[in-house]
């Protein structure tokens, strides 16, 4: 009967709140019993494990700071051991992670690198995904450990490194569909290994990824992505107690979603799901049965208006030049510029002489200034005047055709009578319209246009 089944496997990958304790490992190892199609589970760090890798991995703890954060770490281990029956060699086995662990975090307080900072950052998911799999097995599973560095490849930018695609595809057909047949396959999220076998992440929160990758390799049914929150929701819940779990999402609307500061999914999850049209599915493991998102490419409804991201943080940089009235090349100057500094520019507005553009901040917790160097303001400002204005933010609006409906206008800007709205960007995609405003005003103009577009039925249509 497995055999059958394994040629279209679910992927289910759970993150950190999931596999923080046995407990809530127990949760995770009971849905993946109960859904037999999923044979691959991806798994993320036992929450807190990375944050405290990632300060081993800056080299600054001294030795008994360095002795505190490993015994954090291997408590949360322990917690979850106790609870478990298992051999000697399994003991061993997590033991010698922990003892490889603390022999790399001292070498990297001598010498800091990306390359061992990788490394390290590895263990968290190395020994979730071992405990893990005892989990299953203590629950009678036939499950086994996969070290994902064996089939997934990345190029060897450490901290953020690219996947490649076509070699994974082969490894995965090579190296782990074979265990399908007898085995539910338990790896880890977040981490690869370069062509030198050398340890590789994918950036924080690269564990969705990591199942999309797996997924697209293995041409799976589903990626099923188990958080501790039941789907997407139509705006942050934090911001408004209005905001409610999405039923359905196409890839494109769930992509600007990502790019706009909605944080359930990593944003690059989507890449390899809309590459192969594999539907993913976000839903929380303290409420399974209570469904939750999903992201597929044909949706059944296509409601104008289906949720807010708010991103904040964001610098608005407006370069304007008297010269460039009527003159060519003024955009291309500007663009070459920041392309030659590496940034990518998410909202742009134009006039004859002056552009306004804030800069794609991802990834810089401190925003978009942070990266305007002092190098490319010279730049610009041989260009012209430059103004920087910082602490906006960027709210966007997500459905289906807002390119194209009549009364936008009148909804938004009555919502928002009283609001400062800063720049606006409308008309380049049928599924976003974004505007900036203060950041301190973000919530509140969040929360009045959550009610304002979704207050009339569960899809937020009008
Ligand atoms: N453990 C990694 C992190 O905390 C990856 C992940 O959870 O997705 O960033
Ligand atoms: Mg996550």
């Amino acid at each position: 009967m497995m055999n059958n089944l394994t040629n279209v496997p679910i992927v289910a990958k759970f993150g950190g709140t999931s596999l923080a304790d046995y407990s809530a490992m127990s949760r995770c190892a009971d849905i993946i019993i109960n859904c037999p199609k999923s044979k691959v589970v991806v798994v993320s760090a036992s929450s807190g494990v990375t944050n405290l890798l990632v300060e081993l991995s800056t080299g600054k703890l001294n030795g008994p700071q360095r002795t505190v954060a490993i015994s954090d770490i291997r408590a949360i281990q322990q917690k979850i051991i106790d609870n478990l029956a298992l051999s000697d060699q399994v003991i061993e086995s997590i033991s010698h992670l922990l003892a490889q662990l603390s022999d790399l975090s001292a070498a990297i307080a001598l010498k800091p690198s990306a390359k061992l900072t990788d490394k390290l950052l590895s263990f968290g998911e190395r020994l979730s995904s071992t405990l893990f799999t005892q989990v299953l097995i203590g629950k009678g599973a036939s499950a086994v450990y996969f070290d994902v560095r064996d089939v997934l490849r990345t190029d060897s930018h450490f901290g953020k490194a690219q996947p490649q695609v076509g070699a994974i595809n082969q490894l995965v057909s090579e190296r782990l569909t074979p265990l399908l047949a007898d085995n539910i396959v338990v790896t880890q999220g977040f981490i690869g290994a370069d062509p030198s076998g050398a340890t590789t992440t994918l950036g924080r929160g690269g564990s969705d990824y990591s199942a999309a990758l797996l997924g697209e390799a293995l041409g799976a049914e589903q990626i099923n992505i188990w958080t501790d929150v039941s789907g997407i929701f139509t705006t942050d819940p934090r911001i408004t107690d209005q905001a409610r779990a999405i039923e359905e999402i196409s890839f494109n609307e769930a992509a600007e979603m990502a790019t706009f500061g909605a944080k359930v999914l990593h944003p690059s999850t989507l890449v390899p799901a809309m590459r192969k049209n594999i539907p993913v599915f976000v839903g929380s493991t303290l409420n399974p049965q209570a469904g939750g998102t999903i992201v597929r490419n044909q949706t059944n409804t296509q409601p104008v208006y289906r949720a807010i991201a708010l991103r904040r943080h964001q610098t608005l940089v407006t370069v304007t030049s008297m010269d460039m009235l009527h003159a060519p090349g003024f955009l291309a100057r500007v663009f070459t510029l920041l392309a030659k500094h590496n940034l990518s520019v998410d909202l742009v507005t134009t006039s004859e002489i002056s552009i306004a553009l804030t800069i794609d901040s991802t990834g810089s917790e401190s925003g978009g200034r942070a990266i305007l160097t002092p190098e490319l303001l010279a730049e610009l400002r041989d260009v012209g005047q430059v103004t920087i204005e910082e602490e906006l933010a960027l709210v966007a609006l997500i459905g289906n055709k807002i390119d194209s409906s009549y009364g936008i206008g009148t909804r938004l800007f009555g919502a928002l009578s009283d609001v400062n709205v800063r720049l606006i960007c409308h008309g380049a995609s049928q599924h976003n319209l974004c505007f900036l405003v203060d950041d301190n005003v973000a919530s509140d103009v969040v929360n009045r246009l959550h009610q304002q577009m979704f207050s009339l039925n569960s899809e937020g249509q009008a």
